[in-house]
């Protein structure tokens, strides 16, 4: 099945062999696992059934996902019906009004299943979801190049939002993937110089408005940036407001290519025939609290 890496357990430790006080050690964990496993069942993560393994999907949740491993638009991403001789084939609202990145991916196109994952890190405090999100990110991060110049940068919340919250969920996902794919991040290149109003319901002038002047680069990030592969990693790509406006920072301070990685994407319904989305209504922003 594809993407079976989800439905992988935890492996153990293969260290330590031969020390019997960190044999029972081990031994020990296990037994605390076991228990704690027994008490709390995994779940799937998007309707909370009983599962067989952590950070694995029911096989209805499994099979809801639509996995946006198609042709794309070359700039943005966004899902075209057929790919072009060359790969080189930019949607219509890219060649009207060309976006300061280069490839926006997304694992997932957003529906009921992606949309309760993403809440679930970012209100539920359900962390454990970081990990599902990148372990389906790797591949449409994989496909945006070799890595050798690739730096992740999580989307930043202004530190209000961070405080109130206490984490950022980009930030998780940005760790995640950095740990699997061995690419470096950067959590102090980006700022969010200030707090912007949720975009939801916003037509797109009114949202550019919004997030205007939202990003900068922190004092000693130029270096840090010249040159580089700069992949934006965030949650949910709606507008793509908020992503524009962070890779617009970035271009202009040196980044030789900006991207866009998220775990879900807003596609218009055009594209995505029984699946009925909201474009205008939603953002990275999104505020539906579980
Ligand atoms: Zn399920
Ligand atoms: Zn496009």
């Amino acid at each position: 099945m594809l993407h079976k890496s989800v439905m992988a357990t935890t492996t153990g430790d293969a260290k330590d062999q031969g020390a019997p006080g960190r044999a029972w050690r081990r031994g020990a964990r296990a037994a605390v696992r076991a228990i704690v496993d027994y008490a709390l069942p995994p779940r799937c993560p998007g309707c909370g059934i009983i599962v067989g393994a952590d950070r694995q999907f029911c096989l209805a949740c499994w099979t809801s996902l639509h996995f946006l491993d198609g042709p794309g638009c070359s700039q943005c991403s966004v899902p075209l019906p057929t790919a072009l001789p060359g790969g080189q084939m930019a949607c219509g609202a890219c060649l009207a009004n060309p976006p300061p990145f280069t490839g926006a991916p997304a694992a997932v196109a957003y529906g009921p299943v992606a949309r309760i994952v993403a809440l679930r890190l970012k209100y539920g405090r359900r962390t454990g979801h970081a990990r599902l999100m990148a372990q389906l990110m790797a591949r449409p991060l994989a496909a945006l190049g070799d890595g050798g110049d690739m730096l992740l940068v999580a989307v930043p919340l202004h530190r209000w939002r961070l405080w109130s919250r206490g984490f950022n969920q980009a930030a998780l996902v940005a760790d995640e993937l950095a740990r699997t794919t061995g690419v470096p991040r950067d959590h102090h290149l980006l700022l969010r110089a200030k707090s912007t109003a949720s975009l939801r319901g916003k037509g797109r002038r009114e949202r550019e408005r919004i997030v205007a002047g939202a990003f900068a680069l922190a004092d000693d990030a130029r270096a840090r940036v010249a040159g580089r592969h700069v992949v934006l990693v965030d949650d949910v790509h709606a507008s793509g407001a908020t992503l524009r406006a962070a890779a617009r920072v970035l271009r202009r301070s040196g980044a030789a290519r900006v991207s866009a990685l998220t775990w879900a994407r807003v596609v218009p319904d055009a594209l995505m025939t029984s699946n009925i989305f909201d474009f205008a209504s939603l953002d990275s922003d999104i505020s539906d609290p579980l």
